[in-house]
């Protein structure tokens, strides 16, 4: 059965990417692409494509819907839209793939209840590179024996959000194993606010954004004597792509909502 996908925020960094890697796959179909703005009729309209690349582009996900069919929804977007986007599929009962970031926990908790009343597959994965889902269990298992953790992310300086999904995603997990407790000097003092980086259960996260990067994240765990560093960089968007496709497939068969890559990766 080909796949029907649909793709908000192809015009995108990740979104023209995943355009092409949706095109190019011989198991699915791009049926349609969400955008905001009224940017063509089609996305060869918008200039940022072949001409060969007929499929329509919608602003509304009702009509969209309505119009195309898709199976699945994969949202690019931005942090402003993703939950809207989200909620809307699943009510339409079109699976959601996510790799927008900035989801509070709040909102991940309705859109897991919302996903499981409606017995309708949803994939939201904060990084979809496979060795990012790597380095994340690495950290989270060297937690275990080195529980003092600071954790850098780097990003692009047009990224909206900070932590990023990646580095939340990280904090979330090592704090299944690492006991809470404020790291540094007990009289330590920020002469400047935000030295010492956001705080999560006493775990410290900084955000670097720079200009020439794309993702890239390590984890300095420490011991007396020691430090043990995970690193993972993503040199290109290409990086993403076979989560993208495997999110694709995997939630054609699930009925509930799955949060990350590693539950998924075989
Ligand atoms: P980007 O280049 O800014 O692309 C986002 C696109 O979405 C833009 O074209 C934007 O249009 C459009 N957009 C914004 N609101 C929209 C809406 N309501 N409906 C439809 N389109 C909308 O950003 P990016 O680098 O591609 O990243 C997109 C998202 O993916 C970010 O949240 C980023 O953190 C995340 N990301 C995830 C992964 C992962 O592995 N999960 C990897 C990289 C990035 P305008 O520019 O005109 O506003």
């Amino acid at each position: 059965m080909t796949i029907r996908v649909a793709i908000a925020g192809a015009r995108g960094k990740m979104g023209q990417e995943a355009v092409h890697t949706v095109m190019k796959n011989t198991d699915m179909e791009l049926v349609a692409a969400l955008d905001y703005k009224e940017i063509g009729a089609t996305l060869a309209e918008t200039g940022l494509f072949p001409e060969g690349y007929t499929v329509p582009v919608f602003t509304d996900l009702n009509k969209l819907h309505a119009q195309t069919r898709p199976d699945v929804l994969v949202d690019l977007t931005s942090p402003e839209s993703v939950y809207t986007h989200t909620k809307t599929a699943l009510e339409l009962k079109i699976r959601p793939v996510v790799g927008t970031t900035g989801f509070s926990d709040e909102e991940l908790e309705e859109l897991a209840q919302l996903a499981k009343d409606t017995k309708v597959g949803c994939i939201i994965a904060p990084n979809f590179a496979v060795g990012a889902v790597l380095m994340m269990k690495f950290a989270e298992q060297a937690a275990k024996y080195l529980p003092d953790v600071e954790i850098i992310e780097m990003h692009h300086d047009q990224k909206l959000d900070a932590p990023s999904g990646t580095a939340m995603k990280t904090a979330h997990l090592i704090s299944a194993h690492r006991p809470v407790h404020e790291q540094g000097h007990v009289r330590e003092k920020e002469t400047l606010p935000g030295a010492r980086g956001a705080n999560y259960d006493g775990m410290r996260i900084h955000s670097v954004r720079l200009p020439g990067l794309v993702a890239h994240q390590q984890v300095l765990l420490g011991g007396k004597g020691q430090l043990l560093t995970v690193r993972h960089d993503s040199f290109n968007r290409g990086s993403f792509m076979s989560g993208i496709v495997l999110s694709i497939n995997t939630v054609m068969e699930t009925e509930e909502l799955i949060y990350g890559l590693e539950h998924i990766i075989r």
